[in-house]
């Protein structure tokens, strides 16, 4: 068993901030939603609630993939709920989103990986909030079939499907998944649509070498990904991966300066970046510019 790595100090424990960190979870509550803040202990919840701004996670709280970076539970997941897309569309409401990420567990148990439940998500939001930008994080419909199709009919402003770690380390930290399956993934959602920005990310510290980030960057271009998030892996348990190593907020720093040189469009990259941490702000950035 390998010793935990001690935290630096720059990986620090963040209070909730003040602001409306309450009047989140009271929305989160009322409308009985699931949120990947909560769900995968992200360190950011603080941050972001206070400022009213929670990441859905829906088609339920139990996901059929067990990865191993994930602190999502694995299991059989239950039917969808029907209603749903109606109380994420009053939860986004109520909380006043400009831009809202819509994410999921992974559904292999259903026949079409959970696309048309997420076309309804985005129905119901353009509905009740048509002002607000969307972007999905989607599974990677591994073997179903016109899935992406689906989901793109609907018009998100933003695809977002996480290739997470390099090639290489898949096998280990995402047994689910095939490298070039997620790839192309994102490469067929331009070519379906070519007006829906692309985004994928990377978590770092979990073994991989700068010359395999190299690589996974220059494969995400050849793929026309739009927008790229690295982040800092941390271990959610210790029956989770260990972390390898802390990546320093310079090396963060130099990612994202590679990867803008790269023509990435958009590169966010500091230890506490995840696909949803400022992703409306940088988003607006990016159509005001
Ligand atoms: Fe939620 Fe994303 Fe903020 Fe984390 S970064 S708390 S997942 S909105
Ligand atoms: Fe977690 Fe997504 Fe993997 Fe499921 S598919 S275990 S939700 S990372």
């Amino acid at each position: 068993v390998r010793a935990r790595l001690p935290k630096p100090d720059w990986i620090r424990v963040r209070a909730p901030g003040p602001g409306a960190h309450a009047e989140t979870v009271d929305i989160v509550r009322r409308h009985g939603l699931t949120t990947v803040c909560e769900e995968a202990g992200c360190p950011n919840i603080g941050e972001c609630w206070s400022k009213r701004h929670a990441t859905f996670m829906i088609m339920g709280d139990t996901c059929t993939r067990a990865c191993a970076f994930c602190n999502v539970r694995t299991g059989m997941p239950r039917p969808l709920d029907p209603l749903e897309p109606e109380r994420v569309a009053k939860a986004a409401g109520d909380l006043g989103l400009t831009h809202i990420v819509i994410t999921s567990v992974d559904r292999d148990d259903l026949a079409d990986g959970g696309a048309e439940h997420f076309a309804r998500v985005i129905s119901a939001l353009r509905v009740s909030s048509p002002q607000t930008t969307v972007e999905i994080l989607t599974p990677d419909f591994l073997r179903k079939d016109r899935a992406l199709e689906t989901v793109l009919a609907s018009a998100p402003d933003v695809f977002n499907h996480n290739l997470e770690t390099v090639p290489r380390l898949y096998l280990s930290i995402r047994p689910g998944a095939r490298y070039f399956h997620s790839l192309r993934l994102l490469q067929r959602a331009k070519e379906i649509d070519p007006n829906v920005f692309t985004k994928s990310g990377i978590m770092v510290g979990l073994g991989e070498t700068r010359e395999e980030i190299m690589q996974v960057m220059d494969d995400m271009r050849s793929a026309g990904v739009d927008f790229l998030t690295i982040g800092q892996y941390l271990q959610p348990s210790p029956r989770h991966a260990p972390v390898v190593r802390f990546v320093p907020p310079a090396e963060f720093q130099s990612l994202r300066q590679i990867g803008m040189a790269k023509g990435f469009a958009l590169v966010a990259s500091s230890p506490f970046t995840r696909s949803s941490y400022h992703a409306g702000d940088d988003f607006a950035k990016l159509q005001a510019a």
